[in-house]
């Protein structure tokens, strides 16, 4: 059985006292939440140490959105993995498609993020997915693939989630139909030594969409960005059906 996992992607929103608040909302609706999957919440790194003791004791894990390679060292803005699992840090978000976009982020420093990311005990979520002119190229699957081969040299398989997430359906509310997203998913499956890694799907996940696409076979959970921000939404979204 692989494993289930709903992860938010807060990307650069709410600050400490609104961590808070959605916390309080959030934490009331997991009472009935079935214990098969697994709930992270990925939130900027100023709102990791407040929301550290708040979710302390509950079922909700925490994650980064981002983890430099190097264990310490004179590297202005970035943050460590030692950093992160010192506060109670347990997933972080690689590759993520803004980074690759805006940040400069490639195959390779994504391979040096996911290894330094194992090396320090944090399980990496790595976002795969093509761009809205790689798909009309019919491009999706040799950029996926090629992803994959570049991102995860020497990287543990025990240790990973993958998130399929189209560049084309990222906070546009044009969701991949779940069937299409199923079959990308089960292509990332194939690329992979180990069948066990949970692959989730990412992009325009919303409370209304949610139960179709955690029907799909191959799909193991979501990676969900605009509907985690709202407590509301947000536990619809994990008390999928
Ligand atoms: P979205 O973002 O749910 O707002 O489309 C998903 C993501 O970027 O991880």
């Amino acid at each position: 059985m692989r494993k289930k996992v709903i992860a938010g992607n807060w990307k650069m929103y709410k600050t400490q006292a609104e961590a808070s608040e959605f916390l309080q909302k959030f934490l009331h609706s997991l009472e009935e939440t079935p214990d098969d999957r697994e709930i992270v919440l990925c939130v900027p790194f100023t709102d990791l140490g407040i929301l550290s003791k708040s979710l302390h004791g509950s079922r909700v894990q925490l994650g980064a959105q981002n983890v430099h390679w190097e264990e310490q060292g004179a590297y202005t803005g970035e943050i460590s993995g030692p950093m992160l699992t010192e506060i109670g840090v347990r997933y972080v978000i690689i590759g993520h498609s803004e980074r690759r976009q805006y940040f400069n982020e490639t195959d390779e420093t994504v391979n040096l993020r996911l290894k330094a990311a194992q090396l320090y005990g944090l399980t990496p979520i790595l976002c795969v997915g093509e761009s809205k002119q790689q798909r009309d190229a019919l491009e999706t699957e040799s950029l996926i693939i090629s992803q994959l081969a570049k991102g995860l040299v020497d990287v543990d398989q025990n240790n990973l989630i993958i998130a399929y997430e189209p560049i084309w359906a990222i906070g546009t509310g044009d969701t991949c139909e779940s069937i299409e997203a199923n079959r990308v998913i089960g292509l990332i499956r194939s690329q992979l030594t180990n069948a066990n890694v949970p692959i989730q799907y990412g992009g325009s996940v919303k409370a209304n969409n949610i139960d179709e696409i955690m029907a799909q076979p191959e799909i193991d959970g979501a990676l969900v960005g605009g509907a985690s921000l709202e407590p509301d939404s947000f536990a619809r979204i994990v008390n999928y059906q």
